[in-house]
């Protein structure tokens, strides 16, 4: 019996790092947070050119679409490829035929220029017509002017602020630097170190795989007051995954926690991306309900409906070849793996 539901949305992810799996390893074992930034990311997003972030995206889009996730919020950094690097990423996720919001991580790590042209870049491409966010990679490694002026650029063009929050340590005065700025429509991602009456506004995204994999803490997003949906952090797109996994960490937390939950972080990504709730995904069986779901892995799509138009058919693509996508991002992965070895 196959069952159907709505979109899935991942409210938070990191096309760019589809190609990271399998990366040459860090000169030495991260011992914290801030090393893995150090080490693997901030590694990673400086040797990517706008090729490899095509190819990133397209096999990330492609994922997202095999496990039944119809619109992927993004946020992106490449510190030598800022320029038309979300226009890249639109058209990836639209020759796939999955939706997605771009935001470019506006950052003073790479100094004033390097922010100036990242807050450029999210100008242009909502100027443009580009559908996205104004993206700020967090509060730490912003100056207040930054902030500020992503802020400013996010209200001129009616759109919200998609920022990291409170992920580890070292950005724990997030709520202080931010006080003042945010609004309903901001994206606050992770809060793991907010307190619960942090002041923020906007939708919490969780994200338990990631914070688990770079053991921050648990975010127990139920303490806010805040709406909470759910994101991936660039750990590919398989949303019911990413659902029975806050599940559980909730039940870890709190024994007395059901999935449904959880379910509704879920199915709180449509209200971020409306259409979503008008796609339809078709499963090769099973019930569309939170304690069937929370105990049942490896569900698969076998047709999704994305504005009417149906991209995946009987288990694949109906607009690329998924085998073609994977040989041209291993590719570009190689080339990347070179420049990190
Ligand atoms: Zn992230």
């Amino acid at each position: 019996m196959t069952a159907q539901s709505a979109g899935l949305v991942c409210a938070h992810h990191h096309l760019y790092s589809s190609l990271a799996r399998g990366m040459p390893a860090p000169e030495r074992t991260p011992a914290g947070f801030t090393d893995i930034l150090e080490l693997v990311w901030w590694r990673l997003d400086t040797a990517l050119d706008l090729e490899m972030i095509r190819w990133s995206a397209m096999l990330g889009a492609l994922e997202a679409l095999e496990r039944g996730c119809t619109t992927i919020i993004d946020h992106h950094e490449s510190p030598n490829a800022i320029e038309g690097s979300l226009t890249v990423i639109a058209d990836a996720c639209a020759e796939i035929g999955v939706r997605v919001l771009c935001a470019y991580g506006v950052t003073d790590r790479h100094g004033a220029d390097g922010s100036r042209r990242g807050l450029e870049e999210n100008r242009r491409f909502l100027a443009e017509g580009g559908r996205g966010m104004v993206g700020v990679h967090a509060a730490f490694t912003c100056s207040d002017e930054t902030l500020a002026g992503a802020a400013e650029l996010a209200s001129s063009f009616g759109v919200g602020v998609h920022i990291h929050v409170a992920e580890g340590e070292a950005d724990r005065d997030a709520a202080k630097r931010l006080e003042g700025l945010t609004d309903d429509s901001w994206l606050l991602v992770h809060g793991v170190h907010l307190e619960d009456a942090h002041g923020l506004r906007g939708t919490v995204i969780h994200n338990p795989r990631s914070n688990m994999n770079n053991s921050v803490g648990y975010a127990a997003p139920a303490r806010f007051s805040n709406p909470i949906a759910l994101g991936t952090d660039g750990i590919g797109a398989d949303m019911l995954e990413e659902f029975r996994l806050a599940y559980v960490r909730s039940r870890e937390h709190d024994v007395t926690v059901g999935p449904e939950l959880a379910w509704g972080w879920l199915e709180a990504g449509r209200d971020l991306v409306p259409e979503a709730a008008n796609d339809v995904v078709t499963w090769h069986h099973g019930e569309i309900d939170p304690w069937y779901l929370a105990f049942t892995p490896g569900l698969s799509p076998v047709d999704v409906v994305i504005d009417g138009e149906v991209v995946l058919a009987e288990g694949r693509p109906t607009r690329v070849d998924p085998n073609e996508v994977r040989a041209k991002a291993a590719e570009q992965a190689r080339r990347l793996f070179a420049r990190l070895g």
